[in-house]
């Protein structure tokens, strides 16, 4: 007992601070709401962009492939968790983003820590974006790779680096393609001309890109036009694509290189039959229903003018599905998001170590579900709640 007493006092800490978080519970409902203390709220905090998750097809897909293969995977894909469900899976989204071959991963978490560690280790060099996602920072620690981090979007900070990286076996760029707190796109066109005067490897981590971004869908590359130039392209289906799981996309090689050392992948059980299923319906449905992504641009255009309207600044750079609005405090951060829900809003409080230090926010994202009225209730509420 009195070896956990210094848990008792960190918890105190962060109490004090505002930033100890604890269980909440919400039942989803469909068409982007939720349940909350027995009340129905608007969901204007999760990352179901495209209103895919609680679609009868993706339900229906699951449960097809549940009663034929179960619900567990058994193992992991190279032991025996791989079923028709995965192989179909790994080759549409190959298929889908262009690219020769694809890999599935228990999450995005996973597919990011794995596989940077599979690229580079301690005679390497790796450099992440200062905001980039948790997973790609620890994925370079984990690495062993000597890290440099560059300031948000400060190409300068990394030119000067890559500059003093000749003697490193390989040199890696790590970047989220859209920020997920921040909700800006990565300048990939000026990192990949970085990168090919460097002789660097580039990965990006297309989480809140795929389904959203570019006239395909395919993410934050193709909006950018830097298919082609990426070294790396890793996805979560666990956003747009309503389900669960990370996965990988390059060549060929690439690919047979990362399914025999990415230890997330084979050391960790595959997902399941009926979360392939759910996925593969999802990314038919992000190819057939190109309106699902201008209907989230139009909404996000209508965001944009009603918080200007109402003198409401989002973080500068912000477009697209993910709107955060800065605020000064974690407490300001958690009153105003408790306010919402009582409004019936449920929008994300973000907090440190979320965010850096002094940056605590309030983070709306779009999903098509919503309508153009709701938003402007939205932004109706947060005036008052500011
Ligand atoms: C959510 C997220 C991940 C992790 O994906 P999961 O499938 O939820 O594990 C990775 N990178 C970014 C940028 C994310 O926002």
């Amino acid at each position: 007992m009195s070896r956990l007493s210094w848990i008792s006092n960190e918890l105190e800490e962060q109490r004090k601070a505002r930033l100890l978080r604890s269980k909440i519970e919400f039942t989803p409902l469909a068409d982007g709401l939720c349940e909350f203390e027995g009340r129905r709220l608007r969901n204007f905090a999760g990352n179901d962009y495209l209103n895919l998750a609680h679609d009868q097809r993706l339900i229906d897909a699951a449960c097809k492939a549940a009663k034929e293969a179960g619900v567990g995977s058994r193992a992991s894909a190279v032991v025996c968790g791989r079923s028709p469900w995965h192989v179909r899976l790994e080759q549409k989204l190959g298929d889908f983003e262009g690219q020769e071959s694809a890999l599935l991963f228990p999450t995005g978490f996973a597919t990011n820590i794995g596989v940077i560690a599979a690229l580079v280790d301690s005679n390497d060099i790796v450099f992440c974006d200062r905001l980039n996602h948790a997973s790609l920072v620890d994925g370079c620690r984990l690495s062993g790779a000597r890290l440099r981090v560059f300031r948000h979007r400060e190409l300068s900070g990394l030119a000067r680096e890559l500059a003093k990286a000749d003697s490193y076996r390989r040199r890696l760029i790590v970047i989220d393609g859209v920020f997920s707190m921040d909700g800006d796109i990565a300048p990939l066109a000026d990192i990949c001309d970085l990168a090919e005067a460097h002789d660097a490897m580039v990965l990006v981590d297309e989480a809140h890109g795929t389904g959203v971004l570019g006239a395909n869908g395919r993410g934050a590359c193709e909006a950018t036009e830097t298919e082609e130039r990426v070294t790396v392209r890793i996805g979560t289906l666990s956003k747009a694509l309503g389900s669960l799981g990370g996965f990988v996309t390059g060549s060929e090689s690439l690919i047979e290189y990362l399914l025999n050392s990415a230890r997330t992948q084979i050391y960790s059980t595959a997902i399941p039959p009926s979360v392939c299923a759910s996925a593969l319906e999802a990314i038919k449905i992000v190819e057939a229903e190109p309106e699902r992504r201008r209907r989230l641009e139009q909404l996000s255009s209508t965001l944009h003018q009603e918080l200007a309207s109402a003198g409401i600044l989002p973080l500068p750079g912000c477009q697209g599905a993910i709107c955060p609005i800065p605020l000064t405090s974690p407490e300001q951060a958690t009153l105003a998001a408790e306010k919402l829900r009582a409004a019936g809003f449920l929008v994300g409080a973000i907090r440190p170590p979320t965010v850096p230090k002094d940056s605590s926010r309030l983070r709306i994202t779009l999903s098509c579900a919503h309508s153009e009225s709701d938003v402007r209730d939205l932004v109706k509420h947060l005036v008052e709640c500011l």
